[in-house]
C-alpha cells in the first residue's frame, strides 16, 4: 500500500536539529514514511494507491503524550470517562506513554501485586490500540521491598517503563537511587515525580531527591499540579536529564523551565505531556495547548514546540515515531490555522497562541480520522482524492 500526500504548505519534521523541511510531499509505503521532498508524485509516488491532497496545510508528526495515567482500555476510573484516548486522537495524539496506572481501584502496593499490574498493563496495551493510538503502559510505581530480580522479572515480561517515582512508598533519593540503577540495567525508562503531591498521603519532592536518584526524566518539572521552587527547577534543568512540561501543571513554572532550558542550549531535552487523566480531568487538546503556550509566551519557535511534542520524546523513549523522516512510522497530523484566526498557517497560529485545526490524522499510514471533532475547524482541510475518506467529525 502506497500513499502520496501532496500540496503540503509546510512540513515540521519533529527533529529539533532541522525542524522545518523543504518539502511539499510525503510518500508512505506499507505504514512507513518512504520519502519526503518535492516532485515525488512525478517519480517514486507516481503509482501510489492513494493520494491525499493536503490543500496547503501543514504536516507534523503525530503527537506524543509523555505523561498519561491510563489503566486498561479506553476508560479512566479517575474521571469515570470513556474513550478519552480516542478523544485525544482528535487532538493529534497518536502515542501515549503511561507514567503509572495509579488510578486502578485497589491498586496493589505489595511487590507481587505491583509487578502483576505492570505486566498486565504492558501486555494488554500491546494487544489493544484504542482508536489506533499506540499506548505504552505498564509503568510500575516503586514501593519499598523491590529487589533487583524484580526488575529483571518485569523486564523479561515486557515492562519498559517505571511510573513516576514518589507516588508509592519510595520517595527519597536514597530509597530510589539503587532501584533506578536496576531499572536502567534492565532497559527501563524512569520518570521521577517532582513538586507538591498530587494525592493525599504523599509528600513534596524537590531537586535533591531527583539529583540523587538520576532518573531519565524529570517528571512534570512545572508541577502536577504544584511546582517546585524556581531555583530547584533551574538545578534540574542544568543536568542531562529530560525535562517534562505538562498541561496539568503550573503555567508560569512551565515558562520558567523552558527559558532556563533555552539559556543552556537544552531545548532538545524538553518533552511535553498532559498528566491526565488526573484531578484536572481529561484534556483532549492538552498537548496542542501546551505547544501554543510555549510558542506564544515562552519564546519558542512553533516548529520547535512541535519537536518537543514529537521527536524529542521519541528519542528519550527510543520509539520509532515522532519524526517525519524515511523509515519512521507514518504517524502524521495534517493541520492548519483555525477558521477565524489572525494567522494563516498552523505554525503561525501556534505562534500567536491559537490552537491549529486538525483535518486528518494517519497512524501507520492509515487515515484514522478526518476533520477533528475537538479542534476548531481547520481553515483548509486535507482530503483523500477519489473520495472514500473518513466522515468529518461534528462540532
Ligand atoms: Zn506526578
Amino acid at each position: 500500500m502506497r500513499t502520496l500526500i501532496r500540496n503540503l504548505g509546510a512540513v515540521a519534521s519533529g527533529d529539533i536539529a532541522a525542524p522545518l523541511l523543504d518539502a511539499d510531499e510525503i510518500l508512505i509505503e506499507d505504514g512507513l514514511i518512504a520519502a519526503v521532498g518535492r516532485g515525488l508524485g512525478a517519480g517514486a509516488g507516481a503509482d501510489a494507491d492513494q493520494v491525499i491532497d493536503a490543500h496547503g496545510t501543514t504536516a507534523i508528526p503525530g503527537l506524543i503524550d509523555s505523561h498519561a495515567h491510563p489503566v486498561f482500555g479506553d476508560f479512566t476510573p479517575r474521571q469515570r470517562t470513556m474513550d478519552f484516548i480516542e478523544s485525544g486522537l482528535h487532538g493529534g495524539v497518536t502515542t501515549v506513554i503511561s507514567a503509572g496506572e495509579v488510578h486502578l481501584p485497589g491498586r496493589p502496593k505489595d511487590v507481587v501485586g505491583l509487578k502483576a499490574l505492570a505486566i498486565v498493563a504492558a501486555r494488554s496495551y500491546q494487544n489493544h490500540r484504542p482508536a489506533g493510538v499506540k499506548v505504552h503502559a505498564g509503568a510500575p510505581i516503586l514501593e519499598l521491598g523491590l529487589e533487583e530480580h524484580d526488575f529483571a522479572e518485569m523486564a523479561a515480561a515486557g515492562v519498559t517503563l517505571i511510573g513516576e517515582i514518589g507516588l508509592g512508598s519510595v520517595k527519597t533519593g536514597a530509597q530510589a537511587a539503587p532501584m533506578v540503577v536496576w531499572a536502567k540495567q534492565h532497559g527501563m525508562t524512569v520518570t521521577f515525580h517532582t513538586g507538591g503531591p498530587s494525592i493525599a498521603g504523599s509528600s513534596a519532592i524537590g531537586a535533591d531527591a531527583v539529583l540523587e536518584a538520576r532518573p531519565h526524566i524529570v517528571g512534570h518539572i512545572n508541577g502536577g499540579t504544584t511546582a517546585m521552587s524556581d531555583p530547584d527547577i533551574e538545578r534540574l534543568v542544568a543536568t542531562d536529564m529530560a525535562i517534562e512540561i505538562v498541561q496539568c501543571g503550573n503555567g508560569r513554572a512551565a515558562l520558567h523551565a523552558v527559558r532556563a532550558a533555552a539559556g543552556l542550549g537544552g531545548l532538545d531535552r524538553v518533552i511535553l505531556g498532559n498528566d491526565a487523566p488526573s484531578g484536572s480531568g481529561v484534556i483532549p487538546l492538552g498537548i496542542l495547548r501546551t505547544m501554543a503556550h510555549l510558542a506564544s509566551l515562552g519564546g519558542i519557535a512553533p516548529e520547535v514546540a512541535v519537536a518537543m511534542a514529537t521527536g524529542n520524546t521519541a528519542r528519550i523513549h527510543g520509539l520509532d515515531v515522532g519524526l517525519i523522516a524515511p523509515g519512521r512510522a507514518a504517524d502524521l497530523c495534517l493541520i492548519d490555522a483555525p477558521v477565524g484566526s489572525v494567522a494563516s498557517t498552523a505554525l503561525g497560529a501556534l505562534a500567536i497562541g491559537d490552537l491549529p485545526g486538525i483535518s486528518m490524522v494517519l497512524i501507520d499510514g492509515e487515515v484514522r480520522i478526518g476533520r477533528s471533532r475537538n479542534t476548531a475547524p481547520a481553515a483548509r482541510a486535507a482530503e483523500i482524492l477519489g473520495g472514500g475518506g473518513p466522515a468529518a467529525g461534528g462540532h
